[in-house]
């Protein structure tokens, strides 16, 4: 059963082919192809492997000819699948050399997971967005961008734009004009968010803006929608793909358009299992299919506008929010010199605007990067702080479930009564505040006010966070405390208060990108208010009020903040002037792990340009109950990390007991 519409092109002679299998096995294995078939590369194959008579996999080249054409086994049929497109067959290589991961967990991703067949009863329904079903009317300052990237979606080559606009300055809507654009030129548009809970408040924005849903990927689908959304991508059938960032390696029929919203989120770097940067590959993707990718941010990140300053991505600038809406304005509480009781954590200037916001049936927010009631349990008897035991973290208190919990691994236990070291009885107290902690004291303070919190925990899903999204449009919702997760994207018109309680709480630690962070996560919290006719004020409850960050956010300076942040990185030169990478070697037996983080290091080439610092034991030094070093390695620009690094470790004989991992262009250095 050979495809109908597999366009017959170069059969491959002779007649072995390597097939790549959606599995963490080298680059694929020879197979012979059945005397009367023609297979062009791409197709979708069922081949035997060890005991399994059917595994699917794609034809991926000509056979290596490493192994007898006696010994091999032969495919057992091609599925009724249009072969795999080019583009997306070059992007599995180039994702794979670049993260150095096997080529078959990236096909992986490509499949799906695992790929599904349709079922008999499956209907996979042409779905046409209207791209004129409610178009807005545009501001000239909205208009002209729009017109900038309708115009780099007609040339159909590549290109990225940086869509820089202040956040309500109407991104979405212009950004959707180049969607429309797409759809027009009847080809497929993919949109990237940075996270699940975010596709739910953009979901009905976006259905209202084209008469249609777009189609969903994300890991939340049911295992249906997978297959149905998989099948509509792969046909074509499916025009507007709204997912996270394992969207970005479905295999699309005619894609046309890539859109990256909120660009500079951290939480685009998939860390664990293959490990990529969303946006970095979605522009590698765009590349290999010639399409435009937009990246969309009120804080792009350093790196992209560095390539803005060379010239290589396009800048289009959103000055103003749209309509009457103003920015907010910034008040800085300096934590130093407000009397606050002890257990306190909300200053008297931040009540009292709270207390005015309730009073004028207005919303507020109150910002706090920190789940759970307390960042710390401490004996008062002796000082013990509980640890988890199976990872250098403290066990965070959660009034939720009245336990506490161990944020790195889940472990959760009750409180104990005795304190395990010394002894003493009820001893143990809460440290420092949490988002809970604040709810509470928040429920003394303003009674009134209808809190509900708002965090990874609490928000478990899209649908969770699509009825917070409700309550918040219906005010049910007085005041809303929460996370990061609730800085992103959310337009909620009628919220004008905002108050961040440790403004300084991401400068510590030693990421070089920490103060670029904290200024993006600030400045996307404080973005949140005033979104509509009323003026919004924005309470930065800081100690540290002269840092380059607080003073950037009250100046309203972020290109001269960037500036300082990018000349600091190149003295270091540090990402975007050099590059880097980390390895981190894991495993149960501590000793083993710092003798392979030895002889890992000891290996390394002299003569590449590469410089390895370490191996030191990483911050989390142990997690899951496993013991952890790392090695960073900086190199020059102009080096090429990966095969450098791959030819370094190839040859190492290491135990099998040890996992080393290899991220390129690290951002966590935990
Ligand atoms: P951003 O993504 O830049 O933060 P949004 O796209 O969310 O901004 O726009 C902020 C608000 O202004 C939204 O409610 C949006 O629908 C509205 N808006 C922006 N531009 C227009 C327009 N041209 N016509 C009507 N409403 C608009
Ligand atoms: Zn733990």
């Amino acid at each position: 059963m050979n495809s109908p519409d597999a366009k017959p092109s170069k059969n491959l002679k002779p007649e072995t082919v390597r097939v790549l299998l959606p599995l963490p096995l080298g680059d694929g294995y020879d197979y012979l192809i059945p005397f009367d078939l023609s297979i062009p590369q791409g197709s979708f194959v069922m081949v035997p492997l060890g005991r399994k008579e059917g595994v699917i996999g794609i034809v991926w080249g000509e056979g290596s000819g490493n192994v007898d054409p006696r010994k091999l086994k032969s495919i057992t049929s091609v599925l009724d699948l249009a072969p795999l497109d080019e583009t997306t067959r070059r992007f599995v290589d180039w994702v794979s050399s670049y993260t150095l991961t096997p080529a078959g967990l990236i096909l992986k991703m490509v499949l799906g997971g695992q790929l599904r067949p349709l079922k008999e009863k499956d209907k996979v329904p042409d779905t046409l967005p209207d791209p004129t079903f409610a178009t807005p009317t545009l501001s000239p300052e909205q208009a002209s961008a729009a017109a900038a990237l309708n115009t780099a979606v007609k040339d159909s080559a590549f290109s990225v734009t940086l869509l820089d606009g202040v956040t309500g300055s109407g991104k979405t809507e212009v950004y959707s004009e180049a969607l429309a654009q797409c759809f027009k030129d009847d080809r497929q548009a993919l949109l990237l968010l940075p996270e699940i809970a975010m596709t739910a408040a953009l979901f009905s924005r976006l259905e209202a803006r084209f008469g249609l849903p777009p189609t969903l990927w994300h890991s939340g689908l049911t295992e249906k929608q997978r297959r149905l959304n998989w099948h509509a991508i792969k046909q074509g059938k499916a025009r507007f793909i709204l997912g996270a960032r394992s969207a970005l390696f479905l295999p699309y029929a005619n894609l046309g358009l890539i859109v990256v919203d909120e660009e500079h989120e951290g939480a685009y770097k998939q860390e664990e299992g293959v490990i990529y940067h969303g946006r970095d590959m979605a522009v590698v993707r765009a590349r290999l299919g010639s399409i435009p990718v937009v990246l969309a941010s009120a804080t792009p990140s350093l790196e992209t506008l560095h390539n803005v300053q060379k010239g290589k991505y396009r800048h289009l600038i959103l000055s103003r929010r749209f309509g009457e809406a103003t920015m907010p304005a910034i008040r800085i509480v300096d934590l130093r010199h407000e009397k606050m009781p002890t257990q306190s954590f909300i200053s008297d200037p931040l009540l009292q605007a709270l207390q005015g916001a309730l009073e004028n049936g207005q919303q507020s927010m109150l910002f706090l990067n920190r789940r759970g009631y307390a960042p710390l349990t401490l004996c008062r008897a002796c000082g013990l702080r509980l640890q988890c035991p199976s990872c250098t973290s403290w066990m965070i208190e959660h009034k939720r479930t009245n336990r506490l919990h161990c944020h790195q691994c889940g472990y959760s236990m009750t409180i104990p009564k005795a304190c395990p070291t010394c002894g003493a009885e009820d001893k143990f107290a809460a440290c420092g505040p949490g988002i809970e902690r604040i709810a509470e004291e928040i429920a003394a303070r303003l009674p009134d006010a209808r809190t509900a919190i708002m965090a990874s925990d609490t928000i478990a899903d899209a649908k969770a966070a699509q009825a917070m999204v409700t309550q918040m449009d219906d005010h049910a919702i007085d005041l809303l405390i929460g996370t990061q997760i609730m800085a992103k994207g959310y337009h909620f018109p009628r919220l004008t208060v905002v108050g961040v309680i440790d403004a300084d709480l991401g400068l510590a630690g030693g990421d070089p990108r920490a103060a670029e962070r904290t200024f993006q996560l600030l400045q996307q919290v404080a973005g949140r208010s005033g979104r509509a006719e009323d003026a919004g004020t924005v309470y930065l409850q800081t100690t540290n009020p002269d840092h380059p960050v607080m003073q950037a956010l009250i100046k309203g300076e972020r290109d001269a903040f960037m500036q300082a942040e990018m000349r600091e990185r190149k003295n270091y030169h540090l990402p975007p002037f050099g590059r880097l990478a980390s390895l981190t070697i894991t495993g149960a037996d501590k000793g083993q792990v710092i003798d392979t983080a030895r002889q890992i290091a000891a290996a390394a080439p002299q003569d590449k340009g590469m410089r390895i610092l370490g191996p030191a034991p990483a911050p989390f030094a142990l997690l899951r109950g496993k013991h952890r070093y790392r090695l960073m390695v900086q190199a020059g620009k102009g080096v090429s990390l990966s095969s450098a690094i791959g030819a370094w470790l190839a040859p190492l004989s290491l135990p099998r007991t040890i996992k080393v991992q290899v991220d390129i262009d690290p951002y966590s250095f935990l």
